[in-house]
């Protein structure tokens, strides 16, 4: 039995700081980092988790997020 897995790219410097994505994201492996980038916005950081569900990529106002699908776990081969 194979988990769809995937997992996100995150263009920190498109990003506006809204966290729109954070309560988008089902698994919860959103979260805003402390940190700021060059325009002074605070970014997502992802954790271990994401399906690809790509709800975040729909919900971002700044295509910030590409989303990537693995038919099998992360880390298998
Ligand atoms: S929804 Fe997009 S612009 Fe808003 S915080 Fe998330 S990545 Fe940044
Ligand atoms: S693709 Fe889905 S699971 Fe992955 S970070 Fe985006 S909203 Fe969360």
């Amino acid at each position: 039995m194979s988990t769809p897995r995937g997992t996100v790219t995150i263009d920190v410097e498109a990003c506006k700081g809204c966290a729109l994505c954070v309560p988008a994201c089902p698994p919860q492996v959103l979260s805003m980092s402390p940190d700021r980038n060059r325009a002074g916005y605070h970014y997502p950081v992802l954790a271990d988790g994401c399906t690809g569900c790509a709800a975040c990529q729909l919900i971002c106002p700044d295509f910030v997020f590409e989303v990537y699908r693995a038919a099998r776990p992360a880390g298998v081969r």
